[in-house]
């Protein structure tokens, strides 16, 4: 289901949303271990307890699935002042953060399924520059 945010907030120019929480979704275990062994070159198996997860195929703003892993744009050089402190983890920067092509939102989601807050436009544009 394609839920829109719950309620929006205005926060100066950007725009604050919520939506309810959902997980990624899980690569099934098979999958999972066809693309282990191809990486690999040799059979490998995951454990019981681990799981693969994927990115998040949809948006939780807009519902576009072009969703992009953000930390691409943290291995090109893009530092904390320049994203919203919603979508900058602590600890972990930008490691799960997903950004949408469409909308320019940007949200935190892990494995474990948590309430989502997301932000667009994502980007800090306004604290560029000097
Ligand atoms: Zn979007």
């Amino acid at each position: 289901m394609h839920s829109p945010a719950e309620r929006q907030t205005a926060c100066m120019d950007h725009e604050v949303g919520h939506s309810p929480p959902r997980g990624l979704p899980r690569v099934p275990a098979e999958e999972a271990n066809e693309l282990l062994s191809d990486l690999a070159g040799k059979p490998v198996e995951l454990g019981e307890n681990l799981a693969m997860s994927s990115r998040p195929t949809t948006c939780p703003a807009c519902g576009s699935s072009k969703v992009e892993d953000a930390l691409r744009y943290q291995l090109d050089g893009l530092g904390r002042e320049e994203v919203h402190p919603i979508v900058w983890g602590e600890g972990h920067a930008l490691a799960d953060t997903y950004v949408c092509k469409d909308c320019a939102a940007g949200w935190i989601e892990g494995s474990k399924p948590h309430p989502i807050t997301w932000v667009r436009p994502w980007r800090s544009e306004h604290m560029q520059g000097t």
